[in-house]
């Protein structure tokens, strides 16, 4: 796994949280997953907080950047981003740049395949039906309102039918008191 050794996948954000630079495996790894149409010409310029759907996961991210700016310091976040075939876990480190600009860069900490997960595949035809599903861990919000495994999620996915949920993002209470630690 020599080559997962580095942090890679680099995007930068200026004063106003937009875009700046995005490296290209950041960019083939955006195209290769959830957004095979995006280009650099997409990208570069637009407001990172502008990607963030649901606005509890905007804030979180908000407080964290201004957390970055304002003591200048470092952060680490562990967050799940599978493929529907790849159970992935990255380490995200978020770095303060000068004039009040940051950094990401992430690595590839474990890589596993998985069984085939519909969920995440885009290609796939969507029921009216939706799913909250986690950014940071990937677990999914249950019509019980409780939070569960994402490879529990795919046993309520009727595979021969199709019938594959709509996913949408946000953060669960669990990532989101982790993320409030770190933003204290
Ligand atoms: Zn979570």
């Amino acid at each position: 796994m020599t080559r997962y050794r580095d942090y890679k996948y680099e995007y930068r954000i200026d004063d106003k949280d937009a875009i700046t630079f995005v490296d290209q495996d950041w960019l083939q790894f955006a195209q290769e997953n959830e957004a095979p149409d995006l280009t650099l010409e997409k990208v570069i310029g637009s407001n990172l907080l502008g990607h963030i759907e649901d606005d509890a996961t905007r804030s979180l991210y908000k407080n964290l950047f201004d957390r970055i700016r304002t003591y200048g310091i470092s952060t680490l976040i562990p967050y799940r981003c599978d493929s529907p075939t790849l159970r992935r876990e990255f380490d995200l480190i978020i770095q303060p740049l000068e004039n009040w600009g940051i950094k990401f860069k992430s690595k590839i900490s474990s890589i596993t395949i998985s069984d085939y997960n519909p969920l995440l595949d885009i290609s796939v035809p969507r029921s009216k039906q939706v799913f909250e599903i986690c950014s940071c861990c990937k677990n999914v919000l249950f019509p019980d309102k409780t939070w569960k495994s994402l490879e529990r999620a795919l046993t309520r996915v009727n595979l021969s039918d199709l019938i594959v949920p709509e996913v949408t993002n946000s953060v669960c209470p669990k990532c989101t008191q982790l993320l409030q630690e770190w933003i204290k």
